[in-house]
This record gives structure tokens, sequence and C-alpha cells, in this order.
């Protein structure tokens, strides 16, 4: 048996509790991985409180994992690798990382790589992944430091303090936007934040065009806060777009993009083809400040999690959290 946080249904009810599971129970998959370290994202949050919309129970939640191959049938994959896991819908379909043992499919998993150990594999995980994806996006398409502000909205959130780290190393001007500037600000600037802007003042831009500013901008909110990134964004600038902390929806208008040039882009991580995954692993290895594995972390165990995806989902969860599990 295995120790794993297991939801269960019951009716309308979802909940969720640590157990101990027989590995007989594992799904199928090529590769057997000994977890040592999971984290915390926003949709574990949802998946935890039953608000996911996962179909089939019972569910071992958490979307990513690093660890240890026990056992693979994979020529890719060698017992005593270390390996993580992000996306692909495990944790929502398919058996996750809030658990002691997980088997998976092969295609699913990259080399943990050398400069990360599991618990700072996961303190990037799903979150700096997305936030290296988002920066890629828009170095991509030709931002440069010298362009101006780039902006970062839930700044002190997973993503946004990944965001707004790498962005300053890369020797970016980031503005922060954030609803905590008062509890959050210190830290934000001392992952490189030049500025910090209230979150409120984004969403409160009513106009189609508002006053330029930003170069290119990181939102993981949507809803109204994404329409007024778009609307004061400038001539020519570039939005990744990765979010819906502050709503799904997206009410604007196409001027920015008809009078403004204005290109937003979509992020997705979680079928992030292996190709681009490799290249966003290999830039963080290469590129992600020490000090947000220092700073940007807080540590904690399998039975906090029920606790963990209240603070998330109501957004009071700073940076990056790691789950042990040995
Ligand atoms: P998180 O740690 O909870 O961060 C979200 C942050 O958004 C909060 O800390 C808060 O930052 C800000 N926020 C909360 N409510 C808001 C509101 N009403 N308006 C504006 N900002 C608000 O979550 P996360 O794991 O970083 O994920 C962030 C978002 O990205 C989520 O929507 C998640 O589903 C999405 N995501 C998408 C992908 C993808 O592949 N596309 C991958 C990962 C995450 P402040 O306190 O600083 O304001």
């Amino acid at each position: 048996t295995f120790r794993a946080l297991l939801l269960t249904k019951d009716g309308d009810a979802v909940s969720a509790n640590v157990t101990d599971v027989s590995s007989q129970d594992l799904p199928a998959g090529e590769v057997t991985v000994k977890v040592d370290a999971s984290d915390l994202n926003y949709k574990d949050g949802l998946a935890i409180l039953g608000k996911l919309g996962i179909r089939t129970y019972p569910m071992v939640p958490g979307i990513d994992f690093a660890g240890t191959v026990l056992d693979s049938s994979d020529s890719r994959y060698q017992a005593g690798d270390a390996v993580t896991l992000t996306g692909w819908g495990v944790g929502e379909r398919h058996w996750g990382g809030y658990a002691e043992l997980a088997r998976v499919k092969a295609d699913w998993l990259v080399k943990t790589p050398e400069r990360f150990s599991a618990a700072e594999a996961m303190a990037v995980g799903t979150a700096g992944l997305t936030a290296m994806l988002c920066v890629m996006a828009l170095e991509d398409a030709g931002l440069k430091p010298e362009d101006g502000e780039v902006l970062v909205t839930g700044a002190a959130g997973g993503v946004g303090s990944v965001a707004v780290s790498l962005l300053a190393a890369r020797g970016y001007r980031v503005t922060a936007a954030t609803g905590r500037a008062e509890t959050e600000g210190e830290y934000l600037r001392g992952l490189g934040a030049s500025e910090l802007l209230d979150r409120h003042e984004l969403s409160a831009l009513k106009k189609p065009l508002e006053k330029e500013r930003w170069a290119a901008a990181v939102d993981v909110a949507g809803g109204a806060t994404l329409a007024g990134v778009l609307a004061s964004t400038k001539y020519g600038g570039h939005v990744a777009a990765c979010g819906l902390a502050d709503s799904a929806s997206l009410t604007t208008s196409v001027l920015p993009f008809i009078l403004r040039n204005v290109t937003l882009h979509g992020v997705d991580s979680v079928q992030c083809p292996a190709p681009q995954r490799q290249r966003a692993w290999d830039r963080l290895a290469a590129e992600l400040p020490e000090k947000l594995l220092k700073d940007g972390v807080q540590m904690a165990k399998l039975e906090d999690l029920p606790r963990l995806a209240t603070e998330i989902l109501a957004g009071q969860v700073r940076g990056r959290t790691v789950i042990k599990l040995s």
C-alpha cells in the first residue's frame, strides 16, 4: 500500500482524505514512479473542493509530481531516473501526484533537469512552466527588454511570481499587478518588480482604448482585468493570456487589435507539445533565479491540502507551495 490524498464522491459531495491505497489500484501506464514531491496549483484547489468537474472517482488529485522511476517498460526511462510530470490531465482524469506512488504514460514525463531536486522541480511545477511558456510566447513574437514595461497580473500568486522573477532576471522592467501590495509588496520587489500596481486599477479601466502603458503583459486573471490590460497595451504590444483567476469571460472591443496592432497570445501548459515543453524546462533550468526557489516557496504535507485548497481559491497563497512526500 501507499499513502495518497483520495477524493471520493457521495451524491454531490466530494471529500478528500489521506488514506492507504493498494498499489494494485494504480492506473495503467508504462512508468511507475516513487513520488518525492508534488505542488499546489489553482486547479488542484478546484479538484480538492469538488469544483473541477472530475468525471471518475475515486481520484488521486495533484496535477504535478517529481520523483524517481521504480519500474519502466519504456526504453526512454530506467529505474533510478529522476522524472517530472506536469499536466496531461493527470490529477484530473488519471491518478495524480498527491500520493507516494504514481503510474503514468512515458510520453507525459520529462527528465528532471539536473539543476533541480524533486522539491525544486515542484517549486517550478505547472505554474513555473506556464510562466516560462508565457515569456517564450512574448519573446518569440519579438519582445525585447528595451521595448518598455512588462505587466504581470496575479503577481503574488504561483504563475505570477515566477513570471515576475524570470522577466526581471532577463532585464525587463516589470510592473507587478496585485491585490496584496501591502502584505506582498516587499516580496514582489525582492523578486525584481520595479513597480507595483493595485489590480483594481486594471479591472476599473472601462474605455476600449486607454493610455498606452505596457509593451507586453502576462495575464493570469482574464475577465475585466484582461480587458483593462488589452486597452492599456502599447501600439504593437503582446499579451500572453494563461488564466482565469478573475473570470473566464472576456468582454472587450476589437480596437486594441485593429487600431494598436496588439496581439493576444493564448498559452496552455497541459497539452503543450513535448519539444516546446523541453525547451521551456531547459530555459527554466538555465534562467530561474535561485531567489525564487528560496523565498517564493512554502513546504507542506498531504494533510495540509484541504486547508491549502480553500486558501488558494481565495487568493491567499503566496508564490509556490511544495508538497513533500518523502
Ligand atoms: P494562484 O497561485 O492562486 O495565483 C492567482 C493570483 O491571481 C492570486 O494570487 C491573485 O494575485 C490573483 N487574483 C486572484 N483573484 C483575482 C481577481 N479577482 N482579479 C485579479 N487577480 C486575481 O494560482 P496559479 O496556480 O498561479 O494560477 C493562476 C491562474 O492561471 C489560474 O486561473 C489558473 O487556472 C491558470 N493557469 C493556467 C495554466 C495554463 O496552462 N493555461 C497553467 C497554470 C495556471 P494577487 O494577490 O497578487 O492579486
